[in-house]
C-alpha cells in the first residue's frame, strides 16, 4: 500500500482579484506546491518550497504561536493592528520620499512613478507619535524611494531619537554615501545605527541587469566610507535565478573579507511585487534552493543545516544563522540565538547583529581570558547571514501574513509589509 501523500489546507488570495480564497499545499515532483481556486478566475498553482514535505515540516520550528483572536476585517484588506494579527511589530518602514536617483527595472517601492512626494517633518513627527501610541518604540527603517535624497535626514533621525526611538537603519542604494562622507558623518552623529545597502553581486553584471547601470565601485566606496566612520553595513542582495543566484557564495566571501564593517548579509529572494515583470510566475526562488546554493558555492563552509526559520515571524518567511571566523579562517556556526517571540528581544537581536560592534570594556584581542577572547571574536569576527522571502499574490498565505513583524508606517496605521506591497498580476494593489 502506498504512503498517504502529504497535503495541508491553507488560505491565500486570488492573483487576479486578490480576494481571499482557500488553498491546498501538497508535495509534487519539484517540491511543495500551493494550489488554489477562485470561483471567478479559476485555478492557480505555484511552487512554494523546493524540497520535500519532510524538510518543509521540519523547517517549522516556531516556539510561540501568539494570540488566537477573531479578525476585525478579513485579511489582507483590513490589515493594521487587526485583532487577527498574531505578532507584535518589531520593525517599521518609514517611507520618507518616493524620489529615487536610480531607475531600477526591479523596484519594490515603485519609486519615481507618478507624483514625486516627500513627507514633511510634521508628517514624520505624526508618524513617530502614532507608533509610540501603538506599541512603539520600534526599530525604524528609513526607506523610500531613496531616503538619502533628503538633506534633512540627520534631523529626521535626531527627531526620532528625541522621541524615544533608538534604532535607525538606512535602506539605501549607496550613491550619496559613496560621494558625500560628511553626510554619512552627520547621519552617524544624529544616531544612525546601520546602513542597509543594496548589494547585488561582486561583478557589474547583476547591477546592470537589476539596477540599469554599473554600481559595484559605488558599493565598494560606501563600505570604505562606513569603515572610516565606524558604521555597520548590512549587504542586501536581491537574488534572482539566472541573474545573480550564482554569486551568493562570492558575496558571502566578500562579506567575510570586509569584517567587521560588514555585519550581515541579508538575502532577498525576489518576489513578484513592484516593478518586476515575471515570465514564469510558477517557479519562484524559494528558501531551500537559496540555501543549497550557499552551501555549494561556499564549498560547504556554510551548510543548509546551519540555518533555521524565523522565530518571531512565520518561519517560512525567513532564515538566519551566525558564524565566527576562527583564526585558521574556518567558520564556526553559532546556533540557537535570536528568533524570539517577544518583539523587544527580536529588536535587540537585530541591533546586536547589525550595528558597529561594541566590545565590553577591558576586553581586547591579545590579552584577557577565554570569555574576553570569545566576546572579541563575536564582536569583530562574526557574520550574520539571513534572508527574507517576501510574499506575493501567487504564494501568499494568510498564516504567514498574520505573523508579519515588519510594518509600513501610515498616518494612522501600521500595515504588514507584504499586505502593503501586495499587487495582483496587473500590478494593482490593495493599499495606495
Ligand atoms: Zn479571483
Amino acid at each position: 500500500m502506498c504512503e498517504k501523500v502529504w497535503e495541508m489546507e491553507t488560505e491565500s488570495v486570488c492573483p487576479i482579484c486578490l480576494k481571499r480564497i482557500p488553498g491546498k499545499k501538497h508535495q509534487g515532483n519539484a517540491g511543495i506546491f500551493m494550489e488554489k481556486k477562485c470561483p471567478e478566475h479559476g485555478e492557480f498553482k505555484t511552487l512554494i518550497w523546493r524540497d520535500t514535505a519532510d524538510h518543509y515540516r521540519g523547517w517549522n520550528t516556531q516556539r510561540c504561536s501568539g494570540a488566537e483572536t477573531e479578525a476585525d476585517t478579513p485579511c489582507p484588506e483590513g490589515c493594521s493592528h487587526c485583532r487577527a494579527h498574531r505578532q507584535e511589530i518589531c520593525c517599521v518602514l518609514l517611507e520618507l520620499t518616493n524620489a529615487c536617483n536610480l531607475n531600477c527595472p526591479i523596484c519594490f517601492a515603485q519609486a519615481g512613478e507618478g507624483r514625486i512626494w516627500s513627507l514633511s517633518m510634521e508628517d514624520i513627527e505624526k508618524r513617530y507619535a502614532y507608533m509610540l501610541d501603538n506599541g512603539g518604540p520600534y526599530n525604524i527603517q528609513l526607506s523610500g524611494g531613496e531616503p538619502t535624497l533628503r538633506d534633512d535626514l540627520p534631523e529626521i533621525i535626531a527627531l526620532g531619537r528625541r522621541m524615544g526611538f533608538d534604532y535607525f537603519q538606512l535602506n539605501t542604494n549607496g550613491l550619496r554615501l559613496a560621494e558625500d562622507y560628511d553626510y554619512l558623518l552627520a547621519l552617524k552623529e544624529a544616531g544612525l545605527t546601520c546602513i542597509y545597502l543594496q548589494f547585488d553581486g561582486v561583478t557589474e553584471e547583476p547591477y546592470r541587469h537589476l539596477r540599469g547601470r554599473s554600481l559595484l565601485h559605488i558599493k565598494e566606496q560606501v563600505i570604505e566610507n562606513a569603515r572610516r566612520a565606524q558604521m555597520g553595513v548590512v549587504l542586501v542582495p536581491t537574488v534572482i535565478r539566472g541573474v545573480n543566484l550564482d554569486q551568493v557564495g562570492a558575496i558571502l566571501k566578500y562579506a567575510l573579507i570586509n569584517q567587521p564593517v560588514v555585519r550581515c548579509v541579508h538575502f532577498q529572494p525576489a518576489s513578484h511585487f513592484g516593478r518586476f515583470d515575471v515570465d514564469a510566475p510558477g517557479l519562484p526562488l524559494t528558501i531551500p534552493e537559496l540555501l543549497r546554493n550557499i552551501e555549494r558555492q561556499t564549498g560547504g563552509q556554510m551548510k543548509s543545516g546551519d540555518f533555521s526559520g524565523g522565530g518571531a515571524e512565520n518561519p517560512y518567511c525567513s532564515f538566519h544563522t551566525r558564524y565566527i571566523k576562527e583564526k585558521d579562517g574556518c567558520l564556526k556556526v553559532i546556533k540557537g540565538e535570536g528568533g524570539c517571540c517577544s518583539s523587544s528581544q527580536s529588536q535587540d537581536y537585530v541591533k546586536m547583529r547589525w550595528a558597529w560592534p561594541e566590545v565590553p570594556k577591558g576586553c581586547c584581542e591579545t590579552e584577557g581570558d577565554a570569555l574576553d577572547s570569545f566576546l572579541y571574536d563575536m564582536a569583530y569576527h562574526s557574520l550574520a547571514v539571513s534572508g527574507m522571502a517576501f510574499q506575493d499574490c501567487e504564494n501568499l498565505e494568510l498564516s504567514r501574513l498574520q505573523k508579519c513583524y515588519i510594518a509600513v508606517a501610515q498616518e494612522d496605521a501600521l500595515i504588514p509589509f507584504c499586505a502593503y506591497h501586495l499587487t495582483n498580476r496587473r500590478g494593482e494593489g490593495l493599499y495606495p
